[in-house]
């Protein structure tokens, strides 16, 4: 598989879950999604993200999970989006040693 290929796959993931919530009653919003190599590597000198963050390869996705209307800022409250997307081959940040649940993304090389 192509990176293009793997970017598209990705996706449509993407919308996999989002529909996922919507029908789950979680409402979501874009945070990043594509983000670049010079963003990431400041993020990195900051103590905030790394510097080969999937995010560069367009593998993942932050999203903003709404309940009762209410922004969750806590990685747990995240957890039922993450095991769908477990459960349908991605990665989920809530699992990283710093917890990052609003993380979602498609292993690259061994990075998540
Ligand atoms: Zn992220």
């Amino acid at each position: 598989m192509t990176l293009s290929q793997k970017q598209q796959k990705f996706a449509v993931m993407v919308a996999r879950l989002i529909m996922w919530a919507d029908e789950n009653g979680c409402a979501v919003t874009f945070g990043e999604a594509y983000r670049t190599p010079e963003q990431a590597a400041l993020n990195a000198r900051k103590g905030s993200g790394v510097a080969n963050s999937l995010h560069t390869q367009r593998l993942a996705v932050d999203l903003n999970l709404f309940v009762g209307g209410v922004y969750q800022t806590s990685s747990s409250a995240y957890r039922p989006l993450g095991e769908y997307w477990e459960s349908i081959g991605g990665s989920w940040g809530g699992r990283f040693s710093k917890p990052d649940g609003n993380h979602f993304s498609l292993e690259h090389n061994g990075v998540r």
